[in-house]
């Protein structure tokens, strides 16, 4: 085999993923969904496998026309420039894929790219296999007092500045994180964009969470910040964004002169995703649009319904004894036997962080009930 896989055939996903089905465990590890996406995407997916053989068929490479323009309509909305369809966005299979692209397209041998800790499994694989170098810097909860909500879980900008060097390619972030729910706040962020623009690095950031925000918390995206457009490629997924994780929609965006060199790894190895599953992320594109701001919103809906079961989650590993580490954003909450954090740290710092278990609730009410029955059993 070759070098570039050395040490990284294991994978937390497929093995938790197995155990679940063959243990039939009632399963509070993998992020997904356990309830249907909602009506008006599934709705624009039959139509659009029912509309004639154009959806069956390739379309563009870099991103079906439809998806491209309402993303480019709708996030130029949000970042407060013109963002451009044909250049400043490629459409990837999943986020995952457009992380693979940004590794595989900026990172050299020798580079080095910061993560921050804890962090989605794959960067780590995705950066050595680019040939560069993972140097990490973990959030750590704030001194003194109680820990209960991820807010209290902060980067030390001297810690960070600190791991900038000369050989600092890229920096990768993820708000809302994933295991944590924390969302960086702007003046967080703005630290972060300073030391980029300081050290001209790039930053790749990932906000497939990023409108699943709760208490009132604001996702920022850190393209918004002055200077930053230029050198961050932000990272989406309509699998999480319409509760369709299935679908392996996900985008890249950022300016056209990043992009581009995205677009070369994905036309030389994947070309497209599915025709017709971005026909119908365009199509919930276009409602959301419609809809933005108001009750209607699937945006605003969502975090809603998530936001009681987050609650549950929490009295339920209250009830058992556990403390629960209250995320202001995403899908997770830690505090307790599902996916062990220790998967989200480098095995440098994993020690400290063992006794934290991250635990799903974008789950069915039945299935957080059946969850909280086990726990109530073992306690
Ligand atoms: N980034 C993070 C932080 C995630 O949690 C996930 C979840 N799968 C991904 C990227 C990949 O997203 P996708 O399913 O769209 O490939
Ligand atoms: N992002 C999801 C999680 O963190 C699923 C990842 C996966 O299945 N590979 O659980």
């Amino acid at each position: 085999h070759a070098r570039r896989i050395e040490g990284i055939d294991k994978n937390i996903w497929v093995e938790f993923t197995q155990l679940a089905a063959d243990y039939k465990a009632v399963n509070l590890g993998q992020g997904f969904p356990d309830f249907s996406p909602p009506s008006f995407v599934q709705e624009a997916f039959c139509k659009a496998l029912n509309g004639g053989f154009s959806m069956h068929q390739y379309t563009r490479a870099f991103g079906h026309p439809n998806l491209v323009k309402i993303l480019a309509k709708f996030f130029s909305r949000i970042v407060g420039r013109e963002i451009d369809p044909m250049e400043d966005i490629l459409v990837s299979v999943g986020a995952y894929q457009a992380l693979f692209c940004t590794f595989q397209a900026l990172i050299d041998e020798g580079d080095e790219v910061i993560i921050v800790e804890p962090f989605f499994d794959c960067y780590q694989p995705m950066v050595m296999m680019a040939g560069g170098t993972a140097v990490y810097v973990p959030l750590k909860p704030v001194c003194c007092g109680p820990v209960l909500s991820s807010a209290d879980w902060v980067l030390s900008p001297e810690e960070l500045a600190s791991k900038f060097s000369p050989r600092t390619k890229a920096i990768v972030i993820n708000t809302p994180n994933n295991p944590l729910g924390k969302v960086y706040q702007r003046e967080e962020l703005q630290m972060i964009a300073d030391l980029c623009i300081k050290h001209d690095v790039i930053c790749i950031s990932d906000e497939v969470y990023e409108w699943l925000t709760y208490d009132g918390t604001k996702h920022v995206k850190i393209a918004s910040l002055p200077g930053m457009w230029e050198r961050t490629v932000t990272i989406g997924s309509a699998g999480k964004t319409f509760s369709a994780t299935g679908w392996k929609v996900g985008w890249a965006m950022g300016s056209g002169h990043i992009l581009k060199h995205l677009k070369t790894v994905h036309q030389n190895s994947v070309y497209h995703c599915a025709t017709a599953a971005q026909e119908a992320v365009a199509v919930g594109f276009q409602r959301e649009y419609d809809v933005f701001g108001t009750e209607e919103s699937y945006f605003h809906q969502l975090p809603i319904h998530l936001h009681e079961k987050r609650l549950r989650l929490a009295d339920c590993l209250k009830s058992v004894g556990l403390k629960p580490i209250l995320p202001q954003g995403g899908y997770f909450m830690i505090g307790l036997a599902t996916i062990p954090v220790s998967a989200f740290y480098s095995p440098e710092h994993r020690n400290e962080f063992q006794k934290y278990i991250r635990f799903c609730f974008v789950k069915e009410d039945t299935t957080l009930q059946a969850a909280e029955d086990i726990l109530r059993q073992w306690s």
